[in-house]
């Protein structure tokens, strides 16, 4: 099978813009190809998380991807930092290749320059390296990323590339796969659903019906429907519920919704409720699991795919080093 690799931000929490954009993309994936992901614990050093937030995070990541059907039997699940001698050894060598200039002009790194600018460090600028080795360890095929990662996939590729002329035909060029597009937009009304936002503004994975039910009572409907006598806007710019029905319910639902929402036979109210039990369809069986799982078993999970993982780490290491020239002492 192709190979393929994905990165997760060890975040303590997911919402459903979460399992639309990025976990229902890696569940579809694992049966596909030979599918790794990895939590990004090194990759988030950048900002200085507080270690015990850290080590937390990661658990709660690894527990929330599982139950969220992330399967340890169908790919490798593991932390980036459990292979880090692996990883940071591959790094150096890559470092080597890849031109400074080329990685300042990076506009990623600009920006979070720009945005920082107390805290531009050697590892912010050597991001897209550490993310090359990431992925040429396993000599991954496809990466899944999303759009705003294309230009470091690229660089991963030029590494590739670039090493590959100096030492031989070691790395494949990494194809990418573009993860979910669409972006579920905020119950605040306006923007994309996102943690930072404060809780009243998305669903997360471990709502419980109640929650979900108040949480989209609570959020803005139509603007131009002021009462229930008057037609409405099933558009996606028109109503944002609507907009969230496009996401988490069946067309013909849908279609039926906005056809007796045009005709003012359907109030907001009941719209609203049967969004609501559509999330929490989506919703429910995420939280069963997750209160399912301990963080023992989490913590297994993540050794399983260590192991797994570093085995053809190791071959891939030992080829890099022969390639290179390096005496095998
Ligand atoms: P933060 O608010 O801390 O930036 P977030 O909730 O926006 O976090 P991220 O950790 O940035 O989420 O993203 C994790 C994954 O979820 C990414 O793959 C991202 O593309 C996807 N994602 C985040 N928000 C949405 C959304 N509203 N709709 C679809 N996908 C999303």
């Amino acid at each position: 099978r192709t190979s393929m690799i994905s990165g997760i931000r060890p975040t303590g929490e997911l919402h459903v813009g979460n399992y639309y954009g990025a976990l229902k993309g890696l569940v579809e994936a694992q049966e596909r190809y030979e599918a790794r992901y990895f939590i990004a614990d090194l990759h988030s050093l950048t900002t200085h998380p507080k270690p015990d937030q850290l080590r937390s995070y990661v658990i709660e990541t690894a527990r929330n991807y599982v139950a969220g059907g992330v399967d340890p039997q169908r790919c490798t699940l593991y932390v980036q930092s459990s292979l880090a001698a692996e990883i940071c050894e591959l790094h150096t060598y890559l470092s080597m290749v890849m031109p400074l200039g080329e990685l300042m002009r990076v506009p990623t790194f600009k920006e979070k320059a720009k945005r920082h600018p107390d805290n531009i460090n050697y590892g912010l600028v050597g991001y897209p390296v550490l993310m090359a080795a990431d992925i040429l360890l396993f000599k991954t095929e496809r990466v899944m990323v999303g759009e705003d990662q294309l230009v470091h996939l690229e660089i991963a590729r030029t590494i590739a590339r670039r090493f590959n002329q100096l030492y031989g035909d070691v790395f494949p060029e990494a194809q990418p796969i573009i993860e979910n597009a669409g972006r579920v937009p905020s119950l605040a009304g306006s923007g994309k659903m996102s943690k930072s936002d404060g809780a009243a503004t998305y669903i997360s994975l471990k709502d419980d019906g109640t929650a979900i039910g108040e949480k989209v009572r609570r959020t803005v409907s139509d603007p131009l429907r002021v009462y229930r006598e008057e037609p409405g806007h099933p558009t996606v710019e028109g109503c944002n519920v609507f907009h969230l029905h496009s996401y988490f319910t069946g067309e013909a639902e849908r279609e039926t919704i906005a056809e007796q929402c045009r005709r003012a036979e359907i109030g907001c109210v009941a719209c609203k409720g049967q969004l609501a039990a559509n999330l929490n369809a989506v919703v429910e069986p995420f939280r069963l699991r997750h209160a399912r799982l301990s963080e023992a078993d989490a913590v297994d999970v993540l050794r399983i795919g260590r192991d797994k993982a570093r085995e053809k780490a190791q071959s891939v290491i030992a080829e890099v080093r022969q390639a290179i020239g390096l005496l095998m002492v």
